[in-house]
């Protein structure tokens, strides 16, 4: 049986795993992202001698993923400056000597769960992530889109409440887009104590649910995606989901009627792969890898 290792790299930790072409996770560590200096020996260490048929990589970025780009497979702008500019992709295969995906961190999600998951009967999805930011991955045609580059649609401008007491956000780029006013970072700015302590303040998640409902407003009418999830620390909250739903159904206005949006209840849906998504994502980027390399995985 083929086995594939994955990787989830996030700016806090790094889930390394091991799965099969079912999607099945048979091994799965976690490490704190410190230096590539340090941290990747420690992950290469973890796939050594698993005889792995390919490596599938969801990282965080921005990234380059012009194939035919000198930097491609390698992490750009980010503010974890001992990141910027590392090759991770070429780490991997040039250590462990197989064919590599990759994707972003929410793109490889959003496949993960296109796969095996709640969007995989639809061809076209949306995967939300709600956390230190906020991120989108987008699946067209049962595949991550990537055009100019990935999209960022996390920063997307936003309307602020006119009742916002923080109606300038925390992004150092954008003083109104989605993640500078709905991240965790901007709820805990805004209300003075961490996200998972507001649950009991019904202010802090209608003033939420506006904001990430502007954004699905916005993503509903570019990307027409035939369902949306919503994933992230934040969307633990479970009390914000019907409040987005709500608020979903308030802000298109009766518009685009009579399509699946009728019951949003199956349109706007919690993740299903129980924050596997990332690593099965990996997981499928490591098989299509391996398919497209010729490496006989089947
Ligand atoms: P990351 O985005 O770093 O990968 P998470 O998706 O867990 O990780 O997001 C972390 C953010 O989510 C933090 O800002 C934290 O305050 C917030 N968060 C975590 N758990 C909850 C919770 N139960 N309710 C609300 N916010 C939460
Ligand atoms: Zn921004």
């Amino acid at each position: 049986m083929p086995l594939f290792g994955a990787l989830e790299a996030g700016g806090t930790k790094m889930v390394c795993a091991v799965g099969d072409e079912q999607g099945n996770i048979l091994e799965r560590i976690s490490l704190p992202t410190r230096t590539p200096d340090e941290t990747i020996p420690e992950m290469l260490a973890f796939y050594r001698g698993k005889n792995l048929t390919a490596m599938g990589i969801g990282c965080f970025g921005p990234v380059d993923l012009d194939p035919t780009s000198p930097t491609y497979g390698s992490i750009l702008t980010t503010p974890k400056l001992s990141w910027r500019g590392c090759p991770i992709v070429r780490h991997f295969t040039d250590a462990l000597g197989v064919p590599a995906g990759f994707d972003t961190d929410v793109n490889a999600a959003a496949l993960g769960e296109a796969t095996w998951g709640c969007t995989r009967e639809v061809a076209n999805s949306i995967y939300i992530t709600v956390g230190t930011g906020v991120g989108v991955g987008v699946i067209i045609d049962g595949k991550p889109y990537h055009g100019m580059t990935h999209p960022e649609a996390g920063h997307i401008i936003v309307a602020p409440h006119p009742e916002d007491p923080m109606p300038v956000g925390v992004c150092p780029y954008h003083p109104n887009c989605l993640e500078g006013l709905a991240s965790g970072p901007a709820l805990e700015r805004r209300w003075g104590r961490k996200a998972q302590e507001l649950s009991q303040n019904p202010e802090v998640w209608t003033l939420e649910a506006y904001y990430i409902a502007q954004a699905i407003c916005n993503y509903i009418m570019t990307l027409s995606p035939q369902r949306v999830i919503l994933g992230g620390g934040v969307t633990h909250q479970e009390q914000m989901l019907p409040l987005v739903r709500q608020e979903v159904k308030r802000q298109l206005g009766g518009y685009l009627p009579g399509s699946a949006l009728e019951n949003l209840d199956s349109y706007i849906v919690p993740v299903s792969l129980h924050d596997n998504q990332g690593v099965m994502g990996a997981v499928k980027l490591a098989m299509d890898a391996a398919s497209s390399s010729g490496v006989p995985h089947l």
